[in-house]
């Protein structure tokens, strides 16, 4: 069995964004050689999440919104948490986005549905960030 391990950095320039990561798992898919096998993309930070939708900037957007009326990030008080940060509303946002996605490999590419794309969801960004890339299979 083949096994490859790849972390992927991002900094986003502002506190929330979403990145379409598929080119770079598949890029770690091509390197890895896996034919037929497992690929895993998780978010290493607890700010941050990877998760499958679609490609559409209005959902995008929705999904901003609707993150922010679940989890406001103003005013920064409400959360017991934020005692010397400013956080809590990411790691509320991350949990309900998820902390990873797992993907089937099918002759040498991503088994995926028509709409099917794999995103890098930051909540708390400005910094630099990881996302780690395990593939394995044969
Ligand atoms: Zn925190």
């Amino acid at each position: 069995m083949k096994s490859y391990r790849k972390e992927l950095w991002f900094e986003t320039p502002n506190r929330r964004a979403f990145i379409n990561i598929t080119p770079h798992v598949e890029e770690c898919l091509k390197e890895s050689g896996v034919r037929e096998g497992l690929v895993l993309v998780n978010a290493m930070h607890i700010t941050a999440s990877v998760f499958i939708n679609d490609d559409e900037s209005g959902l995008h957007y929705d999904f901003d919104k609707w993150l922010e009326k679940l989890a406001p990030h103003e005013p920064v008080s409400q959360y017991r948490h934020n005692v010397g940060e400013d956080n809590a509303d990411a790691h509320l946002k991350r949990q309900i986005m998820g902390r990873e996605v797992v993907a089937a490999v099918t002759n040498g590419k991503l088994d995926f549905g028509q709409w099917e794309q794999i995103f890098y969801g930051e909540f708390d960004g400005r910094r630099r960030k990881r996302v780690l890339v395990k593939i394995i299979g044969e």
